[in-house]
């Protein structure tokens, strides 16, 4: 199965989140099954990221977005943050601070944007933005509406630098949401995750769905795309999200740089190396 095709938004689709599957168990046979092919992901996208860090010339930028509880934080756990620390970095984007909020909404996301040869992995992002300020009535409408186009034009100079854009929206059920809410409950070592403003933002469920519809449907150019992830089976959503990045990677084919070194004269100097380390001893 294409996940990069089936998953991807096109900047003419008119998205009803609704009306689509979080549900599905696509090719896979069951959990097991899912899990091999991620891990087969995985180790690609280790392979390619290694090259990529050597390469230098390319960056890749992935944006995670999601309702509370829909697995961010798994996902990056048990995929993402397998790459290679040195070439990735995970940045969290939290409410404000005063500092952030005396600067342009885009002054803190700017400053984390990957370098090339880098990863950046962005928990939340400039899209919070348009969703919780938006659904929380933070900016008045006529401040908020214009950042979509905001949005389009640092995205693409991002792209136009050299940097891929992944953005993966994590799609679960208010049903599936509920059930994790009660799993944390239930569990002591997740007690630190609770948190009223979780209930908050889900009796705007509607709302939000909104305000997602609308940044999916005005910032999707092809060159920095959503995908909208079917999210209630975490091995579903571990899968998808590691084929569509494994793919990407591919597709920018990241290469060693050109061997620039006398590669006869560095064996010369091994064998003297070699030799004296002999005769020493
Ligand atoms: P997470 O849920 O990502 O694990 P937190 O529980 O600390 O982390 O939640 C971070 C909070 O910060 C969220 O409620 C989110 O909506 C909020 N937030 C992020 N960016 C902004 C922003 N630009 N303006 C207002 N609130 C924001």
């Amino acid at each position: 199965m294409n996940f990069e095709k089936e998953y991807r938004v096109r900047s003419d689709d008119k998205i009803s989140l609704k009306s689509r599957d979080t549900k599905t168990k696509g090719p896979f046979d069951d959990k097991e099954d899912a899990q091999a092919a991620t891990a087969e992901n995985v180790r690609t996208i280790q392979d390619l990221q290694y090259r990529m860090f050597v390469e230098a010339k390319q960056s890749l930028l992935i944006v995670l977005q999601a309702p509370d509880a829909a697995g961010k934080d798994g996902l990056i756990r048990k995929v993402l943050g397998r790459m290679n620390p040195q070439g990735c970095r995970t940045h969290p984007f939290k409410v404000p601070s005063s500092e952030e909020r005396a600067h342009d909404f885009l002054w803190r996301i700017h400053k984390c944007t990957p370098p090339q040869g880098k990863v950046s992995i962005f928990n939340r992002s400039h899209y919070e933005d348009v969703l919780v300020v938006r659904v929380e009535n933070l900016v008045p409408k006529s401040v908020w509406r214009e950042r979509y186009e905001m949005i389009n034009a640092f995205e693409h100079s991002l792209v136009a630098n050299g940097t891929r854009i992944l953005k993966f929206y994590l799609h679960i059920s208010p049903e599936e949401q509920l059930e994790r809410f009660r799993k944390r409950l239930d569990n002591p070592a997740k007690h630190w995750k609770l948190n009223a403003g979780d209930y908050e933002a889900r009796r705007q469920w509607g709302a939000y769905q909104q305000a997602y519809e609308d940044a999916f449907q005005k910032c999707s150019p092809k060159h920095a795309p959503w995908y909208i992830i079917p999210a209630d089976h975490k091995w579903y959503r571990d899968a998808a999200v590691s084929s569509i990045v494994a793919e990407t990677l591919k597709d920018m084919d990241p290469q060693f740089p050109p061997v620039d070194v006398d590669l006869d004269q560095i064996r010369k100097l091994y064998q003297q190396a070699k030799d004296q380390e002999q005769s020493d001893d």
